[in-house]
């Protein structure tokens, strides 16, 4: 049985989700854990694209089975976007406040809060590669509420609940996530 992945991300808030997600039966470690400290540049135009640079090159660096992934939010309104420039909408990488005043400008006046959180995973097992993705349907709030969380939460709620990502617990948050799903898919591929 497998017992220790990498998980090519330093975003401890995931790191975080993901433990929680596997239970005991997998020991995630992250780049930090193995001693890469450097960004991977994303470089692709799609959430799959840019799941496989990251895992390529840590299974070419360092020959351990590995995953990544790669989300974003997608808003039907703004044709997708913010997209793969989720985590940079604003200009600044990570600057979640920003990007969330972004997107709460763009979409000042427009009917339509139509939106979806994707997460696309790449695992690469053995030197091959295997793909998993996730999604959650929901609309974009006019205010931000609640301070869980990380991102768009804030201003996300998903279909069927009344209250943003932010508002929930993160077991909560877990189960219905689009990182929880794309992770679900994976943990069950890795148990078969
Ligand atoms: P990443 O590829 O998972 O790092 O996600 C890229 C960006 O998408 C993040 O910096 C956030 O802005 C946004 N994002 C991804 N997942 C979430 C989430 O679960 N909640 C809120 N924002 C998210």
């Amino acid at each position: 049985m497998l017992k220790e992945l990498v998980f090519a991300t330093n975003n401890a808030h995931k790191v975080e989700e993901v433990t929680h997600a596997v239970g005991t039966q997998f020991k995630i470690l992250s780049l930090k854990d193995i001693g890469f400290d450097d960004e991977i540049e994303e470089t692709g135009t799609t959430f799959k694209e840019n799941a496989s640079i990251k895992t390529n090159f840590i299974y070419k660096k360092y020959k351990r089975n590995c995953f990544g992934d790669d989300s974003g939010l997608e808003i039907e309104a703004l044709n997708g976007e913010p997209g793969v420039f989720s985590a940079r909408y604003a200009g600044e990488h990570g600057n979640h406040e920003a990007n969330t005043a972004r997107v709460l400008d763009q979409l000042q006046n427009v009917k339509n809060r139509k939106a979806q959180f994707k997460t696309v995973i790449s695992l690469i097992l053995e030197g091959k590669e295997y793909w998993f993705e996730g999604i959650v349907p929901g609309t974009i709030r006019t205010v931000k509420a609640g301070k869980q969380g990380f991102g768009y939460d804030p201003i996300f709620q998903p279909d069927g609940y009344e209250v943003t990502f932010a508002e929930m617990p993160l077991s909560e948050k877990n189960k219905i996530s689009h990182r929880g799903k794309a992770m679900a898919k994976l943990i069950d591929f890795l148990k078969s």
